[in-house]
């Protein structure tokens, strides 16, 4: 494959190449795909309108990329393996070819349901294999999905609902997670009273009684039955609409961050080729959840796109014990494995007993992606999932860039812990201060912007353009402005430090956020940490922190003593936290992002204004750290 990268030299000598002449490098890439109509122009772009448009005028449809070009050499390859919640039901494998069968009847139903190119559908849906089908059968006939966790509140369904205008859902009746059986087509049913659709389709996944409106809710296997295997894809626009996303919501209201079909399809695939190093016939498992933009690029489109085994779980990493995970990947012969710190950091919490017995000698590659991954976190995932011999590749990217940014190549980057090391071919980073002048040179630090477009890049915030323009295009000018604090270190590579909105000036010292939880989590007894800034009379302000510890044999004023001796040491006395509060629990959003913002505003003691908390985890954490407030 000629876009396949194989050394470093080959990397850097591609990442050059695709600086000097970015669109010539693109359209080698996009080259491999199949176009029904080839493009007129590679790349038109003005970033202060936004106005990006990537392979203009080309004609395709993404699914026809993943089957029809395919399916005769892969045809009989496993395209989805499915591990359920409960580890005693049969797992399912559709191959590409049973898929693609699965996709094309689908497609049928829902045009037989008047579902059109241009139509929004939203997908509320488990870890099911028809996920994945509803999707492509959405991209299949045009329509452009939003995927919406299926975790989430009625009221935050019903938001995106009304803020896609969407013309149907399609849901389950339930969803078993762990122990617990969910109703989901009820929280629909709460969410439609907010809010409308034309049509509702209802996958019975756990057979519970479920409420069905008549006109409105049809089960999915009767709008099935009879559909004919055969569907002519539509032919779309390189630049119509492939999905729309909502962010996770860490920082704020939720984001519908608009990705089109062309770039996205170019830029996922060749991403995860080369990141992950996939080589045909290895299982690869991410265990994302479809409802983030990781399970949408690297669960669907990425790997099937590369004719890869993409592995679909639908339990929990603790059930029914903390050794699931492990398990899954013994007994699939997971040779990828992708997974977020936030789930390492929980199973390390566990010890190295669950994992005693697993053969883990499938694994080649491991990755993270989500936040920042602490160091300690990092060799424990190394020396016990990795067994010493696998690379981790530390993944920063996020919804609005759509594909991977900056990450090692697995195998062939150097590696460094907590670092993200390099940017992909065709990424431009640049850093800059906080008048947005570029700094330019290694041991550097301050936001991270990209300075060029990328194929799989935002095109717009959906329904308020405005709100894409203001948020990442117009804090610095004629660049993309990622939110994120980043260092360049002496080799030129990148340490994300956290948000920019949470660094911490502290007597004129910024510190990222990441770097002083880093420190913290080297405290053998500290099993996760949030750290945020307050005001502080003399130093503008004082370091806050939020930590989970495991308490066994220790009081709490030595444990908080170690912990601020450790800080000194590891990053030096400014660092040291000015406050420490011992916690049961920190607030996440759904996707198991920390929210510092709500941290932040404990801290301040403004615990009335604690702004946007539809996407957080378990509200109940936040009472509980506010009871305990220093
Ligand atoms: P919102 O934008 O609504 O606040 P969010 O930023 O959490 O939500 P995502 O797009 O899911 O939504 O997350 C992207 C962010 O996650 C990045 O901007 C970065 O802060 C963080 N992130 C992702 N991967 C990494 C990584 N490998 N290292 C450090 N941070 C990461
Ligand atoms: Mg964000």
């Amino acid at each position: 494959m000629s876009d396949r990268l194989h050394t470093l030299s080959g990397y850097l000598y591609e990442y050059q190449k695709s600086v000097a002449q970015p669109e010539e490098f693109w359209a080698r890439i996009a080259d491999s795909f199949h176009w029904r109509k080839r493009w007129s122009s590679v790349l038109k772009w003005n970033f202060e309108k936004p106005d990006v448009k990537w392979f203009l005028n080309a004609k395709l449809n993404i699914t026809e990329n993943i089957f029809e070009r395919n399916l005769y050499t892969i045809g009989d390859r496993p395209a989805i393996i499915w591990e359920p919640n409960e580890p005693g039901e049969a797992t399912r494998t559709l191959t590409y070819r049973e898929l693609f069968v699965e996709v094309c009847r689908f497609s049928n139903a829902l045009k037989s349901k008047g579902i059109k190119k241009g139509d929004r559908v939203i997908i509320y849906m488990p870890m099911v294999p028809e996920a994945a089908v509803a999707m492509l059968a959405c991209a299949r006939i045009g329509a452009i999905h939003s995927v919406v966790f299926a975790g989430f509140s009625s009221s935050s369904l019903a938001d995106r609902i009304i803020d896609c205008e969407a013309k149907a859902i399609l849901t389950s009746d339930g969803n078993y997670r762990g122990s617990k059986k969910i109703g989901v087509k009820s929280v629909v049913d709460e969410a439609l009273e907010k809010s409308s659709v034309e049509t509702v389709i209802v996958y019975k996944r756990t057979g519970q009684e479920t409420n069905m409106v008549s006109g409105r809710d049809f089960w999915w296997h009767e709008v099935l039955a009879g559909q004919s295997e055969i569907h002519q894809a539509e032919e779309m626009d390189s630049e119509d609409m492939l999905f729309i996303l909502y962010t996770s919501g860490s920082t704020g209201k939720p984001k519908g961050v608009v990705h089109t079909i062309g770039g996205y399809m170019v830029y996922t695939k060749y991403s995860f080729d080369n990141v992950f190093q996939y080589s045909q016939g290895d299982v690869y498992w991410c265990t994302a959840d479809i409802g983030w933009v990781t399970g949408h690029s690297y669960i669907v489109y990425g790997p099937l796109l590369a004719g890869a085994t993409t592995l679909m779980f639908e339990g929990v990493p603790t059930y029914p014990s903390p050794g699931r995970f492990w398990e899954v990947i013994e007994k699939h012969q997971v040779n990828v494995f992708y997974t977020a710190p936030t789930a390492i950091r929980a199973l390390q919490a566990f010890g190295t007993a669950p994992i005693q017995g697993k053969d883990l000698s499938s694994l080649k590659v491991l990755g993270s992606v989500g936040e920042p991954i602490n160091e300690e976190a990092w060799h424990w995932y190394h020396n016990h999932i990795g067994q010493g011999r696998c690379p981790i590749v530390d993944t920063w990217w996020q919804t609005e860039t759509g594909g991977i940014m900056i990450s090692p190549l697995a195998g062939i980057t150097p590696t460094k812990p907590a670092y993200a090391t390099l940017p992909l071919p065709g990424v431009q980073l640049c850093i800059v201060d906080a008048e947005g002048n570029e700094l330019t040179g290694n041991s550097v630090e301050g936001n991270l912007c990209i300075k060029f477009p990328w194929p799989s890049m935002i095109r717009t915030t959906y329904g308020d353009h405005e709100r894409c323009k203001q948020t990442y295009f117009s804090t610095y000018k004629n660049m993309y402005f990622t939110g994120d604090g980043v260092k360049r270190d002496h080799d030129g590579y990148y340490r994300i430090l956290g948000r920019v909105d949470d660094v911490i000036n502290v007597s004129g010292h910024r510190m990222g956020t990441a770097e002083v939880e880093n420190a913290i989590n080297e405290h053998p007894k500290v099993i996760e940490s949030a750290v945020v800034g307050y005001p502080h009379e003399v130093k503008g302000q004082g370091i806050y922190a939020y930590v989970i510890c495991d308490m066994t044999n220790r009081t709490e004023d030595n444990l908080i003593n170690e912990i601020k001796d450790a800080v000194s040491k590891i990053i030096g006395p400014i660092a040291k936290p000015d406050k420490i509060q011992i916690v049961p629990g920190l607030p996440k959003t759904r996707s198991g992002k920390i929210m510092r913002r709500i941290l932040r505003k404990v801290a301040e003691g403004s615990l009335d204004s604690l702004g946007d908390t539809s996407t957080l985890l378990d509200p109940e954490v936040v009472e509980k750290i506010i009871a305990g407030r220093k």
